[in-house]
């Protein structure tokens, strides 16, 4: 299911199909971070998207949102919570965080003008240049310490095939383009790829992590 900007009210709720119950969980936990969920807003539609077949990453959650939660209600969630007990705060949900640019920068700024030692992390797509009409990599890097980026593919055809990005055949040069500035930005970098592309994919994703000198985590699909 791809969700886009379109399927926005002006009100910031959602049309969604009949059979898609929503709550409004905007923090959610996952090993020792927690996890941001500010929208559910995506230019890609990931052949091995979570989304397509689950409501969330943890048993029982439910990340679809009935609206997009406003800056105050997502410092809201962070203030109901111990922030120095996790070892970092990562923006991630049911969505790209970076269709929310201006919020994630605020919200980012929030956490380290009040937790300065906290660690914090963006899990895009990569797209966020194409999504927001600029350069967007810096920005970023001010007040989110890393930077973990989808690659999923090794060349711009199986990009296109896996990710289908609203944005075309542009996408997966305008996505490594923001992996290099993330690298030379953000304090860390690192490409993700998920394991179910099969063993040629990822040595040649790997390849060109080596070229790029980023480096790059292959982690396992999320499955029941
Ligand atoms: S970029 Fe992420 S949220 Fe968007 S479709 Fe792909 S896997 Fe799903």
């Amino acid at each position: 299911m791809r969700i886009t900007g379109d399927a926005l009210q002006t009100d910031g709720s959602t049309i969604w199909p009949e059979a898609t119950k929503m709550s409004d969980v905007i923090a959610y936990e996952t090993g020792h971070g927690l996890y941001l969920n500010i929208t559910n807003r995506c230019p890609c539609d990931c052949i091995f998207c979570v989304r397509k077949d689950k409501t969330g990453v943890n048993i029982g959650e439910n990340l679809w949102l009935s609206r997009e939660p406003t800056y105050d209600e997502i410092i809201g969630a962070l203030r109901a919570r111990d922030i120095a007990s996790y070892d970092e705060i990562v923006f991630c949900g049911f969505g790209e965080p970076t269709e929310r640019l201006d919020t994630l920068l605020e919200v980012a700024f929030y956490i380290k003008e009040n937790h300065p030692t906290q660690r914090t992390r963006l899990n895009t797509n990569g797209l966020s240049d194409l999504i927001n009409g600029k350069p967007t990599a810096e920005l970023l890097s001010k007040n989110v310490d890393m930077a973990s980026i989808s690659l999923n593919a090794s060349n711009k055809t199986e990009y296109q095939r896996i990710c289908r990005p609203v944005f075309g055949e542009s996408s997966f040069d305008a996505m490594l383009f923001f992996a290099l500035e993330s690298k030379r930005c953000f304090k860390d970098t690192c490409f993700t790829i998920v394991d179910s592309i099969g063993k040629a994919e990822i040595d040649d994703c790997k390849n060109l992590c080596e070229k790029l000198g980023i480096r790059l985590r292959v982690r396992a699909a999320i499955s029941e």
